[in-house]
């Protein structure tokens, strides 16, 4: 018989092996099973020759224990026990067999413990000893005091299982944040550098570039896409050597793939094909991971950035996918800002291009304005000639002379009356506008062509300007001497209004000179001889000194008459 004793049990199965044995041995038990149903369903038996086998608990019914008197017993809490078989039934003449009984011990109800010895013998139970029933109580409690205890231990290690395993994932997930702290760091960097990108090839070079060295991407493409949503282009990329390419000359339809599609269509989406073909210039060149995430202007997509593990193989995580869709909508923002820049450039450009040929337009005009100005200027000119009035002086031009003395002279020879011609002369004119200036000397020729319109104001004569400081005064049907008279009343004027003239070899006061010559229709000259007989008297004037009046006297007159002041 094997030793009970508490102190050299190695294990529970020991424990249970011995427990069993006793009770055996007690009982005279034929068949013994420690059937348990909580913590967990499990069954042994014990075989004098085999010692403690465990069997499954599945399989109790097939083996011959009675499940509803084990359900029986354990709903009471106390051993029952009742006859396997009857042997009434057994010819008389044949000594019937012992009676078999089978017993169940519940073990003492602890919560989240159930479970019985069960067993089947000959023995008469009943007429146990007390002593004998006793030391099966007390076997069957510590039987359960040792299964609980089991339990706790079993529930002791599980729980400290769990909480190394906490333990573990809480390092695990504090390295993983660590991590992904530094990839945030990382990604300011990026930033940071990005930043400073002049045009949009140097941007987006810079960024496959940095996301490689500094977000652990193996292998970083970026394309971009037209506002049709059909066409992508390449812009930078990197072979599978991990060396940065200039794909600028890749472009293809975009794929119709319903994967990429989406990938496209969803903003804030990385999408990632696990042990997916890796491809350069469309060549398989590995397998791994493959992530795309696109790029945005608002809600139009502008492009995508792919990456991959084809160098080292390192497996994603999930905060590289948050990295990655980070770095999505920082390299958006600069590339839509780098293009607003550009095409701000290019309007500048434009408008300074405008506003040159706008400049170059007006400078033109001006120019052409100008020639108009001043062939309007020749044409005033030229229109003031035409016209009929001194624009110096207000009085009648040499026109509007030539004009009236033709036709006063027609009516004359027609009705035989009588014509009468002045030529006035400003004595040393030269030396007054030498001495004054040339402005003065326009407000003296003014005062002078004033001065002779007053002395001569009727409706029938005419005082013009001839030209230059000469005057001319033209007397329609005059009377005998009034010629005379006139030319004494000018330089009585003039020397009233006594306009100084320091420069005058004749006098320190202004003077003139005066031709005139008087015609009749009988002599039989033409009207423009009339001014050159003026003319030839005014020049006999000058030669007499000057501040006087001669009158015309042919060669052939014998007398001369001449008339001073
Ligand atoms: P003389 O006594 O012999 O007539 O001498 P003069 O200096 O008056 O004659 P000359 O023919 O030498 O000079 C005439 C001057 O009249 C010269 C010219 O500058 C001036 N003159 C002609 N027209 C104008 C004019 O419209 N304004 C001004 N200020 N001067 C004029
Ligand atoms: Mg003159
Ligand atoms: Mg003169």
């Amino acid at each position: 018989m094997l030793e009970w004793d508490p102190e050299h049990f190695t294990s529970f199965e020991h424990l249970c092996e011995v427990t069993l044995a006793t009770i055996r041995e007690k009982t005279e038990a034929d068949q013994i099973y420690l059937w348990l149903n909580r913590p967990q369903p499990e069954l042994f038996a014990f075989y004098p020759e085999r010692g403690l086998v465990s069997l499954d608990p599945h399989q109790a019914s097939m083996l011959g224990l009675p499940l509803p008197f084990i359900e029986q017993a354990l709903a009471k809490g106390q051993l029952l026990i009742e006859l396997k078989s009857d042997p009434t039934g057994w010819c008389e003449a044949v000594e019937a067999p012992p009676a078999q009984l089978r017993a169940c011990f519940p073990l003492k109800r602890q919560q989240g413990l159930e479970g019985c010895v069960y067993l089947e013998t000959h023995r008469r139970l009943d007429r146990l000893t007390p002593r004998q029933k006793q030391s099966i109580q007390l076997l069957m409690h510590y039987l359960a005091a040792e299964l609980e205890s089991r339990m706790l231990s079993n529930l002791v290690s599980r729980e400290r299982d769990e909480r190394l395993t906490t333990e573990a994932s809480l390092v695990q997930s504090e390295a993983l944040q660590q991590s992904f702290l530094d990839l945030l760091q990382s990604l300011h960097q990026v930033g940071v550098q990005l930043s400073s990108c002049r045009t949009e090839s140097n941007l987006l070079h810079d960024a496959v570039l940095l996301a490689r060295s500094l977000l652990q991407f193996d292998r970083v493409a970026v394309f971009l896409i037209d506002p049709d949503f059909t066409i992508m282009q390449g812009s930078w990329g990197t072979n599978e050597a991990g060396e940065i390419t200039d794909e600028r000359h890749f472009v293809s339809p975009i794929p119709e793939h319903p994967v990429v599609q989406e990938a496209l269509r969803r903003k804030d989406y990385v999408l990632v094909l696990e042990d997916a073909p890796l491809y350069y210039e469309q060549q398989e060149v590995g397998r791994g991971w493959n992530a795309m995430v696109s790029l945005w202007d608002g809600d139009t997509p502008i492009g995508w950035i792919a990456a991959d593990n084809l160098l080292q193989r390192k497996p994603i995580k999930t905060y590289h996918g948050e990295i990655f869709k980070q770095f999505a909508a920082m390299l958006s923002q600069m590339l839509i800002r780098q293009r607003n820049h550009a095409a701000l450039e290019q309007f500048n450009r434009d408008l300074e291009v405008r506003v040159a040929a706008r400049t170059r337009q007006l400078a033109e005009t001006n120019e052409a304005l100008e020639s108009v100005n001043r062939a309007l200027a020749q044409a005033n000119e030229q229109l003031a000639l035409l016209s009929m009035e001194d624009p110096l002086t207000g009085i009648a031009n040499r026109r509007q002379w030539d004009l009236t003395l033709a036709r006063e002279w027609e009516m004359a020879r027609r009705q035989h009356r009588r014509l009468a011609v002045l030529m006035i002369d400003v004595d040393e004119f030269k030396a007054y506008n030498d001495h004054f200036g040339h402005g003065k000397g326009d407000l003296c020729l003014r005062q002078v062509a004033q001065l002779l319109q007053e002395c001569e104001r009727r409706r029938t004569n005419l005082v013009a300007r001839y030209g230059g400081e000469e005057f001319v005064i033209l007397l329609c049907n005059p009377q005998p001497g009034e010629a005379e008279f006139l030319c004494q009343r000018i330089h009585q004027q003039l020397a009233k209004l006594a306009i100084h003239h320091p420069a005058s070899r004749v006098k320190s006061q202004l003077t003139v000179s005066i031709g005139f010559s008087y015609w009749a229709p009988d002599q039989g000259v033409q009207w423009e001889q009339l001014i050159e007989r003026a003319d030839q008297a005014l020049y006999r004037a000058k030669s007499a000194g000057r501040a006087c009046s001669r009158i015309f006297e042919p060669q052939s007159l014998p007398t001369e008459q001449i008339s001073t002041v």
